[in-house]
């Protein structure tokens, strides 16, 4: 099996050495990752700048680090390390919970998105760690993604499908086990933080606490917060086929009802 391994915290995270270290168990593993941390990017790509990939050796595996974010590391690794595509596109695991609203902004996910995009078997892995600077439990994900290898690959999968993992950041006895969900909300509080420089002159930094309501039944905001993974599918079909139907009743009848 031809694995691809990307993510947005940088070629040089402690959490995509760790992927890695499983994946080298269940095939030939080659490594595309921005060369530094990329996260909160989403969906972008490098269109105004030349992008540039240097081999890494400290990896073990055929590795480049390149200037850009994750959907550049995923085009340039089937452009340039496996042309005639590969057989699943990994990335992660990445240092912080991807629930929710958070899919729209992650990097991680999109790496996973823009494989998925290719007609190739994408999974998205995060640690979810609430506590900022706390050590992540790699061994836990690791764990998980062992006894749960065969089902990520083989599972059906709808066309369009790629699947956001998140395995809470505990000690491996504590996971309470797997739950395969929808995405929950996850909202953020005072999200841009006016500071001032030296000069008295506002500049802005974003970030913000969750808020996040841990009573959502279904959802993998409510599974982590339980001690279990989640497992989302998700589809590239944003459209909601549901408000579709009655969008186009209104927009037929010409009058609000
Ligand atoms: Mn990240």
């Amino acid at each position: 099996m031809r694995i691809l391994i990307t993510n947005d915290d940088g070629i040089q995270a402690e959490g995509l050495r760790a992927l890695v270290e499983v994946a080298q168990d269940y095939g030939t593993v080659k490594v595309v990752a921005p060369d530094r941390e990329r996260s909160a990017c989403g969906h972008a790509m490098t269109l105004h700048d030349p992008l540039r990939a240097r081999p890494v050796t400290s990896l073990g595996h055929e590795a480049l680090e390149v200037n850009g974010v994750p959907v550049d590391c995923v085009n340039i690794a089937l452009t340039v390390l496996w042309p005639d595509r590969c057989d699943l596109v990994l990335s992660g695991f990445n240092n912080g919970p991807n629930l929710g609203f958070d899919v729209t902004y992650s990097g991680t996910v999109a790496g996973a998105m823009e494989g998925c995009i290719n007609g190739i078997r994408s999974v998205a892995l995060s640690m979810a760690s609430f506590v900022s600077g706390a050590p992540i439990h790699y061994e836990t994900g690791k764990q998980w993604l062992r006894e749960n290898w065969e089902l990520l690959v083989t599972a059906p999968l709808p066309e369009l499908t790629f699947l956001n993992v998140n395995i809470p950041s505990i000690a491996p006895i504590e996971l309470r086990g797997t739950r395969v969900v929808g995405m929950g909300k996850r909202v953020y509080e005072d999200r841009v933080e006016v500071r001032h420089d030296p000069w008295n002159r506002p500049y802005y930094w974003q970030g913000g606490v969750v808020v996040m309501d841990r009573n959502q039944p279904g959802t993998d905001v409510q599974a982590v917060s339980d001690g279990f993974a989640s497992v989302t599918p998700i589809t590239l079909d944003w459209t909601h086929h549901a408000a579709c139907e009655s969008l186009a009743h209104h927009f037929r009848s010409g009058v609000p009802t």
